[in-house]
């Protein structure tokens, strides 16, 4: 894919005029140039170029496009082809953005990069702090079951609601490792 700056680039800086005129004979008529149609037969020239504007028109075939429209139609060039034609013959490099660009663009791919390790591995340890307290939980639960009474164990039951609410802003990671647990 070829940047829209880089093709902008190409298109401000080609004349129409010296593209099309490789293969069509061209007269100045007026702010154009006119010559035969490419694009329909026809023995009077109304294929008009304008440089002002970028843009060639036929008034009988209704052909009408900008230069890259022109050398995908006049050479059976696909889009690309007929960008990097046009910029071959400006002199412009299209391969390579600028070299301040796309170091710009490798520094902030690395921030990046280093800015979800640093998440992953903050998330991996809540997650295993949790683990350890919900384990401790179950214990606790565990060992309720089998020496309290009825009434003791509503009174944790509450005392366990309590801490689980203190941990609210960890709860959906909570639910994960119950869930697969
Ligand atoms: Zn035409």
């Amino acid at each position: 894919m070829l940047p829209a700056q880089q093709i902008d680039a190409v298109k401000a800086q080609t004349n129409i005029v010296r593209v099309i005129a490789e293969r069509v004979s061209l007269r100045k008529s007026g702010a154009s140039f006119v010559g035969l149609c490419p694009f329909h037969d026809e023995h009077t020239p109304s294929f008009h170029v304008t440089p002002g504007t970028g843009r060639a028109h036929c008034f009988g075939c209704q052909w009408d496009g900008d230069v890259f429209a022109y050398l995908q139609a006049a050479e059976k060039l696909s889009f690309p082809e007929a960008v990097r034609k046009v910029a071959a013959l400006t002199g412009i490099a299209l391969d390579n953005l600028p070299a301040p660009e796309a170091e710009r663009l490798r520094e902030e791919n690395q921030l990046e990069r280093r800015r979800a390790e640093a998440y992953c591995h903050a998330e991996r340890k809540l997650l295993l702090e949790l683990a350890d307290e919900l384990d401790w939980l179950r214990k606790l639960h565990r060992k309720a079951d089998e020496c309290i009474t009825a009434g003791q164990k509503q009174e944790l039951a509450w005392a366990s609601l309590e801490f689980v609410a203190h941990q609210l802003p960890r709860t959906d990671a909570a639910y994960v490792i119950v869930a697969h647990s």
